[in-house]
C-alpha cells in the first residue's frame, strides 16, 4: 500500500513510518514541517527505497502526486510547551490542517486516520475515561488551542465521513512515551529521565498526586495499525495503557531505575492540568483485539537506554 504519514518525523510518526516500511512492506511518504520533528528520528529508514520525506506544512493544501491508499494524520505539536509556543498555529494545524488532509484523502479515495487525544476529555469528571464521555475542556485556557483544535478535528472527520462517505478512523491517544521523544519536549517521562541521568532536580508540577497512564510507543503503533486496517469500525477508540500512576510514583520509579542522586523540587501546577487520566480500553479490546503488552518498568528501561545513548 502507498501510505502518507503527516507528522512522520515526530516521536510517534517516526516509529509508525519504520513499522509500515519494515514490518508491513508498505511504500511510505512522510510529510512534516519539522517544527518538533527531526530528521535524526528517520536516520535508520532515510535511505530505504520505499521511503520519501516531503517538507510541507499541512496548514497549506497538500499537492502531492500519486495514488495513496491510506493517510495517518499525526501532524500537530503535542507537548504542552510546544503546542502553547504558538497557540494560533496549533489551532490551525488541527483545523485548517485537518481540512487539507481530509480533502487530500477525498481526492485520493484514501482511508484517513486522525491522531486525536485524551485531551478531548479535558480535566475529566468521569474516571476512567470511556469514549462516550463528552469531556470537560476549558475553552478559554492555555491548553484549549490543542484540546479544542483536536475536538474540531474529530468533528471535521465525522462531517467528511457523513457528507462524502469518506472512510475515516479516529483514535484517542493517551500519554505515550519511548525512544525518539525530543530532549526539549517537556513531557514528564522525558523530563524526569533526562533530569535523573544528569543528577539534576526532578521537577514535580503541583503536589505530584495527579495521575497519568503511560503507554509504550510500540504498543501504540500496533494499535494505530490495527485501527487503520479494521474493516468497518471508525471509532473513536481510546488507545493507551490503563495502568495508572501518580507523577510522584513515576519520579520515584525513574530515580530508582537510573540510580540517580537527584532530589525532587515542587514547581507550580500549570493551568488546567488534568488531575487524573486513565483510558477505559474495553472498546479497543472488543473491536480490535488490542491491549498494551509493555509494562511501565519494561518501557522505561528501553527509554532510559535511549536517552543514555544520545
Ligand atoms: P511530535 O511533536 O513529536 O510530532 C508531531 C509532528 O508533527 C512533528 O514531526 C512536527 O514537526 C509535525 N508538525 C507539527 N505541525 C505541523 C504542521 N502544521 N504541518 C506539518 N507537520 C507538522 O508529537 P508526537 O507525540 O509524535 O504526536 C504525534 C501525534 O499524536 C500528534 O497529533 C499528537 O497530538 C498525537 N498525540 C500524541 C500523544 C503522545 O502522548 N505522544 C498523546 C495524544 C495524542
Ligand atoms: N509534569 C511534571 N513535571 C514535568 C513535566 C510534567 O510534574 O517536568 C506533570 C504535568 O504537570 C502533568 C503530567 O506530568 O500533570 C503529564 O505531563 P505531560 O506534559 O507529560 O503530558 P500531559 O498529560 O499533561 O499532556
Amino acid at each position: 500500500m502507498k501510505i502518507l504519514v503527516t507528522g512522520g518525523a515526530g516521536f510517534i510518526g517516526s516509529h509508525l513510518c519504520r513499522y509500515l516500511l519494515e514490518e508491513n512492506g508498505d511504500e511510505v511518504v512522510c510529510l512534516d514541517n519539522f517544527f518538533t520533528g527531526k530528521r535524526k528520528n528517520l536516520k535508520e529508514i532515510m535511505s530505504h527505497p520505499r521511503f520519501k520525506v516531503i517538507p510541507h506544512d499541512i496548514t497549506r493544501p497538500l499537492k502531492i502526486k500519486g495514488d495513496f491508499d491510506q493517510v495517518y494524520n499525526l501532524a500537530c505539536p503535542a507537548s504542552p510547551i510546544h503546542y502553547q509556543f504558538d497557540p494560533i498555529e496549533t489551532a490551525k494545524a488541527s483545523t485548517i490542517g485537518a481540512i487539507n488532509v481530509l480533502e487530500f484523502a477525498r481526492l485520493n479515495g484514501a482511508r484517513v486516520l486522525q491522531a486525536s487525544t485524551s485531551e478531548v476529555y479535558g480535566d475529566p469528571l468521569e474516571h476512567p475515561q470511556k469514549e462516550s464521555y463528552k469531556g470537560n475542556v476549558n475553552t478559554l485556557g492555555p491548553r484549549a488551542c490543542y484540546d479544542e483544535g483536536k475536538r474540531v478535528a474529530e468533528t471535521l472527520f465525522m462531517d467528511y465521513h457523513r457528507s462524502y462517505n469518506l472512510p475515516i478512523r479516529i483514535v484517542r491517544i493517551f500519554n505515550t512515551y519511548g525512544p525518539n521523544m525530543d530532549v526539549n519536549d517537556g513531557r514528564v517521562v522525558s523530563n524526569f529521565i533526562i533530569q535523573a541521568l544528569d543528577n539534576k532536580p526532578i521537577t514535580i508540577y503541583g503536589t505530584g498526586n495527579q495521575t497519568r497512564s503511560f503507554c509504550y510507543v510500540s504498543d501504540l503503533i500496533r494499535g494505530l495499525h490495527k485501527m487503520m486496517n479494521n474493516p468497518a469500525f471508525i471509532g473513536p477508540v481510546n488507545l493507551g495503557n490503563p495502568n495508572e500512576f501518580t507523577i510522584l510514583e513515576l519520579a520515584e520509579k525513574i530515580l530508582k531505575m537510573t540510580g540517580s542522586n537527584s532530589n525532587l523540587i515542587f514547581n507550580p501546577l500549570p493551568e488546567d492540568d488534568p488531575k487524573v487520566r486513565k483510558p477505559d480500553i474495553t472498546l479497543a479490546l472488543e473491536k480490535l483485539s488490542w491491549k498494551p503488552e509493555i509494562l511501565l518498568d519494561e518501557g522505561l528501561i528501553k527509554t532510559i537506554a535511549y536517552f543514555k545513548s544520545i
